[in-house]
């Protein structure tokens, strides 16, 4: 039996708990809500439970298809059993359909398909506010390893190609979303959460937002969206 030990760090959205294993963690995801590198702030009720359950419905999916990652057993409705990684200090986002900060930087409205999906990286820095970088950087600084970019960059994109087929056999687009990796006994494995905190879900039909663009965007209907999103996935009545 894996026992909670003491907190080893409290993040906007999780806490992490060391265990009586070395080479396990205890993540537990809060109710709280940040945007926009910690400006904004509230909770969404029922989220850390949303979260927590969705993430590793996906991780195991993923699992299945291949991709190694950080899961290992669900404990509570908040609470999981990880696999103790170094996380590499990059966010990789996969992106499907123009949205966010791309259409801003682009000029390209919300909702245009392009061509291929798209891969960005950003530097992992609450203090510089996660500033997009490109793999020299990661190299010339010594974020990753060029075996490493490379494991990691195919693996975002196997993963962005399960993760959208399966999304649309419930009716949700998968506009893009953010995911990292963590070092793990010399391999490169899938870490942190997947859920409506980090990806964007449009109904394939009306389009309306399913994910945490409600929240940043005071659009109302928070809880209710996380909730459709965990109806459709077969989580909740
Ligand atoms: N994202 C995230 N954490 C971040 C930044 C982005 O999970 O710190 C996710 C976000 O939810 C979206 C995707 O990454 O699904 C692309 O976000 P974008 O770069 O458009 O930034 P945003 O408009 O969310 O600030």
């Amino acid at each position: 039996m894996v026992e909670q030990g003491k907190q080893l760090y409290e993040g906007k959205a999780k806490k992490v708990f060391a265990t009586n294993e070395e080479d396990k963690l205890i993540v537990d995801y809060k109710d709280d809500a940040t945007a926009f590198n910690g400006l904004k702030k509230g909770t969404i009720v029922g989220k850390g439970v949303v979260n927590n359950k969705m993430s590793n419905y996906l991780m195991k999916m993923l699992e299945e298809h291949g991709v190694e990652t950080h899961y290992i057993e669900e404990i509570s409705d908040r609470r999981t059993v990880v696999k103790n990684v170094q996380i590499v200090p990059l966010e990789v986002i996969m992106r499907n359909v123009v949205a966010g900060s791309l259409s801003k930087r682009t000029g390209h409205p919300e909702g245009d398909v392009p061509k291929m999906p798209i891969l960005e990286l950003y530097y992992k820095s609450d203090e510089l506010g996660d500033p997009m970088i490109n793999e020299d950087h990661a190299l010339a600084f010594g974020w990753a390893t060029r075996e490493e970019l490379d494991t990691i960059a195919a693996t975002a994109r196997k993963v962005n190609e399960i993760l959208k087929k399966f999304f649309a056999t419930v009716g949700v687009d998968l506009i893009d979303f953010k995911i990292e990796f963590g070092r793990y006994k010399g391999r490169i494995i899938l870490a942190d959460e997947i859920s409506p905190d980090t990806c964007r879900f449009w109904d394939s039909k009306t389009k309306e937002k399913l994910d945490k663009d409600r929240f940043r965007r005071d659009m109302g209907g928070v809880e209710g969206a996380y909730h459709e999103m965990m109806r459709r996935i077969g989580l909740a009545e």
